[in-house]
């Protein structure tokens, strides 16, 4: 392999200690390796700390789109869709690796919340705000035509319809890529260390740094900072009262749950948009790799820990219902269902509760009183754009001193190692090899089997077993490379087995 290794961890974690940092940037989700990959290449010195891993949080339980968002039309939110088909574009160009088109078709029935002149005037005002430069144009179909695209949707009432394009990624790689850049330009970037207090220059002064704890080998570090940003996305509520105990909230969380099912139960060609039979919310029936098919979303207020948020049966059965209402012949109960996941949308606290589905998805940057930059709301799709504002407003706030930014037409790294005619299988019915392990701990900064299985590849997801029959073999492959011992491949494996609990079991 010619790339060149990353530091070691030790010497990352030295390198905090050791240096002062223009920024360091609470969070390696999106928005944080987004905004470190920004920084970093307009050459400002740049720490990345993550608590857990990188996507660890929302990133990794997006519905992997990178979507202008047509369902925002409804609401109004024009600007947010033209923004959001512009950083599309861009993402097609610059990660064609991590970013693929994907065709959908929208089916009309009769008596659908959304008529079929309706949908054709959406989807033309969609074509117009992506300045008519996507992958394709919408075209709307009669109800022959909806079945020769989808050939399993429903017949009774079926009126038509329409096909439009957007995108499918692979959210934690993505993630992954920006985080891999900003190192490439210098960051310094650290998974499975957590801020646990800000520190301030005198009493009253501004926040200087953070001290975080490093998860894997426990000693505790002070990080010193120009400026601190906060890009914790559903945690942020958590970092802020680290500075004002009393602050109120500025993230409200809305709960999304999927659930993935073998394909072939479904029969879907490609990627569907359905309106609920219960409430006619929008949501999707989507094709993914390893066979499987993802169904999602649901949009529920929520207040549960995001560490802990997971799918419940009735979050299921809603999916299902929707799934089988459009497909009847799929009959899915949850005895198919081969993962279910939840994440929480951090979007920004308007002070109206209202429907968690109008809520805007745009984001905002604000300063707290002791100068710490507070991120909310955003998109994957959008994180770019966020990014670069983030970064606008930490170089004014540090005085104005840096490059312009480049991420516009700068193309992002991260592809999978090329397939090698020698290379095993870790599963005969799944494409990922033993080389995507070696990659992930040599070059990836992955430190734990839920690193490898959830978020490096999608073992978890695709395997019914969640990975757990193959987790001794892939830490015994780790072992060498990050210094495990018998014991430690037995302690991986535990510590695997929770993660899946934790983030897999359905909630009665
Ligand atoms: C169900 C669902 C579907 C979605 N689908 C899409 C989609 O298809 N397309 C799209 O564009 N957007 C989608 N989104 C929105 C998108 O996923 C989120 O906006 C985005 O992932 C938020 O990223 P973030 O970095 O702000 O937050 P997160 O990804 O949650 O990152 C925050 C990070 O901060 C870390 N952290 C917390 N506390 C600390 C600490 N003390 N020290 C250090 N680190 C800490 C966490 O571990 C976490 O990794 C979806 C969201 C949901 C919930």
């Amino acid at each position: 392999m010619s790339t060149p290794l990353p530091p070691r961890r030790a010497e990352r974690l030295l390198a905090l200690a050791g240096d002062r940092f223009d920024l360091a940037v609470i969070g390696g989700g999106i928005t944080g390796a987004g905004v470190a990959r920004d920084a970093a290449r307009r050459g400002l010195r740049v720490a990345l700390i993550e608590a857990e891993d990188f996507a660890a949080g929302t990133s990794s339980r997006s519905s992997r789109l990178v979507h202008g968002g047509v369902r925002y039309l409804e609401h109004g939110y024009l600007h947010l869709v033209w923004e959001s088909s512009r950083e599309r574009r861009r993402l097609l160009q610059h990660a064609p690796h991590l970013v693929r088109p994907l065709q959908f078709t929208w089916p009309v029935y009769r008596g659908a919340r959304v008529k079929r002149w309706q949908l054709a005037a959406a989807l033309t005002m969609y074509d117009a705000l992506a300045m008519f430069r996507n992958v394709g144009r919408h075209r709307r179909l009669t109800a022959t035509a909806v079945l020769t695209q989808e050939p399993l949707l429903a017949r009774d009432g079926l009126l038509g319809g329409a096909t439009y394009w957007d995108a499918a990624t692979d959210d934690s790689r993505l993630t992954l890529a920006n985080v891999l850049d900003a190192a490439a330009h210098g960051a310094v970037v650290v998974n499975h260390a957590a801020v646990r207090r800000l520190t301030f220059g005198s009493g009253n002064g501004p926040v200087d740094g953070v001290e975080i704890q490093d998860l894997l080998g426990g000693a505790t570090l002070r990080v010193r900072a120009r400026l601190v940003v906060s890009c914790a996305g559903p945690w942020t509520d958590e970092i802020t009262r680290l500075e004002d105990p009393n602050a109120g909230p500025a993230v409200r969380g809305t709960k999304g749950v999927h659930i993935a099912v073998p394909a072939t139960r479904v029969g879907n060609v490609s990627a569907v948009t359905m309106t609920s039979p219960d409430d006619g919310r929008v949501m999707f029936t989507l094709p993914a790799s390893g066979g499987m098919t993802i169904i999602g979303t649901t949009d529920t207020p929520t207040t549960e820990h995001p560490a802990n948020v997971r799918a419940s049966r009735g979050d299921v059965r809603y999916l299902l219902s929707a799934c089988n209402h459009f497909f009847p012949d799929a009959q899915l109960t949850e005895e198919d269902v081969v993962s279910a996941w939840a994440g929480i949308r951090p979007l920004v606290a308007t002070g109206n509760a209202g429907d968690p589905s109008s809520a805007s998805r745009e984001h905002a940057t604000q300063l707290s009183r002791r100068g710490v930059l507070v991120a909310t709301g955003g998109k994957l799709t959008t994180y770019r754009a966020q990014a670069q504002q983030i970064v606008d407003a930490a170089v004014q706030r540090l005085g104005g001193a840096a490059k312009a930014c480049d991420t516009a037409d700068a193309a992002l790294p991260g592809a999978r190692p090329p397939a090698s005619g020698g290379d095993v299988r870790l599963v005969p019915e799944l494409s990922w090899r033993e080389a995507d392990v070696d990659q992930a701990v040599r070059h990836e900064y992955a430190e734990s089997l839920a690193d490898v299985m959830i978020r490096r590849t999608f073992l978890a997801f695709e395997l019914p077993d969640q990975g757990r029959s193959i987790a001794t073999r892939i830490a015994k492959r780790m072992a060498p490379q990050l210094g495990w011992t018998d014991a430690g491949v037995t302690n991986a494996v535990r510590e695997y087995s929770q993660s899946l609990d934790r983030i897999f079991t359905i909630t009665p």
